[in-house]
């Protein structure tokens, strides 16, 4: 491959091959809009250089990339405490399944599920006064863009038709694992999975994770170098649900996917990737941007490694 542009243009033309399959999330209906022929890439490496091709400076609702973030500030805040209140281990299940949650004590397997997400929240409202704008103002500063905002209109769409989070809320509050407002969690967890980034933006802001917890738009490091590792392990195991198993055999790297189409990904030691293509597979993962990654990794892995 010549240079970086070039290869990540030819990803982008390989990937368009995919637009066809896959169907737009619309158990949020502010999300069913979404043309399905969007499909963005964007790369930023840990020189902090960002490389893209397609829609990758169109925003687009992240949903459940927001919960590396809300991860990351949760650990932070409370360090290894946080591991009384969410396991560390793939569930197997879909990401809004409330199955095990009653078996198990009202303790989610994982920071990525939505049950594992809104306990972690719990933790953010009990730390900040206002979380999600907190959340935001991170993700402006990572990102470098201070236009970055929560999109009310989906916010709102997802508070509509909150039952099966709200169920599992409820359900965790009645094991004594939430410490407050089941509403005001709900608020929190849902204004952070409206935010609107795109992938430029994404990749950006999760670059930290490449770069050992070093934050190149903040000038410092962010978190600790093994804390990064850690998470990193997480979004492996975790982050792409009950498919990250398949997920991993394909393209073998750290990830987090959103019903809004978007997946970030991590290169550990060089470079943050975020894809973007609304059509999802039955697993709520978007077939395009999973397909890319898997043609990026296996461009790696030809032998002629990453372009300058
Ligand atoms: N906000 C979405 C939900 O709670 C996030 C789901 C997702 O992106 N997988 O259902």
């Amino acid at each position: 491959m010549e240079t970086m542009q070039e290869w990540v243009e030819s990803l982008e033309r390989r990937a368009r091959t995919r637009l066809g399959s896959g169907r737009v999330a619309n158990y949020i209906p502010a999300l069913a809009q979404r043309r399905a022929d969007r499909f963005g890439i964007a790369i930023c490496t840990n020189d902090g250089n960002i490389y893209h091709a397609g829609e990758a400076q169109e925003p687009f609702s992240i949903q459940s990339i927001a919960k590396t973030l809300l991860l990351t500030l949760a650990l932070r805040v409370h360090g290894d405490a946080l591991w009384t209140r969410v396991g560390r281990n793939p569930s197997g299940m879909p990401f809004n399944s409330l199955t095990q949650l009653e078996v198990e004590g009202g303790k989610p397997r994982n920071p990525f599920i939505n049950a594992g997400a809104i306990a972690v929240t719990d933790r953010l409202v009990s730390a900040f006064a206002t979380p999600s704008k907190h959340l935001r103002d991170v993700a402006r500063r990572l990102s470098a863009n201070p236009t970055i905002h929560i999109d009310e209109r989906v916010q709102a769409s997802e508070w509509q038709h909150r039952a099966r989070n709200a169920a599992m809320a409820y359900l965790m509050q009645a094991f004594g694992h939430l410490d407050n407002d089941v509403d005001a969690v709900l608020q929190a967890y849902f204004s952070c999975c409206a935010l609107s980034m795109s992938c430029v933006d994404l990749a950006r802001t999760f670059n930290f994770l490449a770069a050992g917890g070093y934050a190149r738009s903040l000038g410092e490091q962010f978190i600790a170098p093994d804390l990064s590792r850690r998470i990193n392990s997480l979004l492996f195991t975790c982050g792409m649900y009950d498919a990250a198993g398949d997920f991993a055999y394909r393209a073998g790297l750290p990830a987090k996917s959103g019903v809004g189409g978007g997946i970030i990904a991590i290169v550990p030691g060089c470079f943050s990737v975020c894809t973007w293509s609304p059509a999802l597979d039955e697993r709520g993962n978007s077939v395009a941007a999973q397909y890319v990654l898997e043609l990026l990794a296996d461009d790696m892995g030809q032998g002629t490694g990453i372009p300058r």
